[in-house]
C-alpha cells in the first residue's frame, strides 16, 4: 500500500472517522507544510513511546507516579473514582476538585465480558487507608455506569470506614463524562450525595 492509502487507512481505524473523513484529513496534511506533518508524527509517536500507567491511580501520563498523585497541593483525603483516564481532564476543567483520582479502566459489563477482576478495583481496596476521609464515584451515567458505582459502594462499605458519595444526576444520562462541560461537572461535584 501507497504512503497516502497506508495514512487514511490508519486514520479511518480511529472512531467516529470514516473513510471519507480520514481521505479529507490526509490531503490536508499533505497540503501543510513537512514540517506540520512530522510535528504531528513525532507527538503520536511520542504517546506510544512515553506515556504510561500511573502504578499508584492508573492515569495515563509520561511520569510515574503520575501529576496529581506526586503533586502536594492535591487533597489526599478526597479519591474521585473514574472509568477511564479521559475523563480526568474533564474534571479538571471544571475546576472544582481538589482530591486524588482512581482509573477503574473501564466498567462492570457482564454482557461484554467484563467483570470486576477485569477492572482496577484491587488497587482501589489497596489505596483505601488512612488519608482518604471520602471516596467520589463518578463513573458515567448510564446502567453500566450505575451497576458499577452500586457494585464499588456495597464493597467500600464493608471494608473500609470511609464516606462514599455519587455525583448527583444532572450529568447526560448515557453520556460520557468526558464529553460534559465544566459548569455541569462542577454542580454534579457540588450536589453529590452519599450512597
Ligand atoms: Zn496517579
Amino acid at each position: 500500500m501507497n504512503a497516502i492509502e497506508t495514512l487514511v487507512g490508519e486514520l479511518g481505524r480511529l472512531p467516529g472517522i470514516g473513510r471519507k473523513t480520514a481521505q479529507r484529513l490526509t490531503y490536508h496534511i499533505l497540503k501543510g507544510s513537512r514540517d506540520d506533518a512530522r510535528r504531528l508524527a513525532r507527538a503520536i509517536d511520542r504517546l506510544a513511546s512515553e506515556v504510561r500507567l500511573c502504578g499508584a491511580c492508573g492515569n495515563l501520563s509520561d511520569m510515574d507516579p503520575c501529576e496529581f498523585c506526586r503533586s502536594p497541593r492535591r487533597d489526599a483525603g478526597q479519591l474521585c473514582v473514574v472509568e477511564e483516564a479521559s475523563d480526568i481532564p474533564a474534571i479538571e476543567n471544571s475546576g472544582n476538585f481538589g482530591g486524588l483520582y482512581h482509573v477503574l479502566g473501564g466498567r462492570l459489563s457482564p454482557l461484554d465480558g467484563v467483570g470486576p477482576e477485569d477492572l482496577n478495583i484491587r488497587g482501589l481496596l489497596r489505596r483505601i487507608d488512612d488519608p482518604v476521609r471520602e471516596v467520589i464515584i463518578a463513573t458515567n451515567a448510564s446502567v453500566e455506569g450505575e451497576a458499577t458505582a452500586t457494585y464499588l459502594q456495597r464493597l467500600l462499605a464493608s471494608s473500609a470506614d470511609v464516606r462514599i458519595t455519587r455525583l448527583a444526576r444532572g450529568l447526560p444520562v448515557g453520556g460520557d463524562l468526558e464529553y460534559a462541560d465544566g459548569v455541569t461537572i462542577a454542580e454534579a461535584f457540588a450536589g453529590r450525595r452519599e450512597m
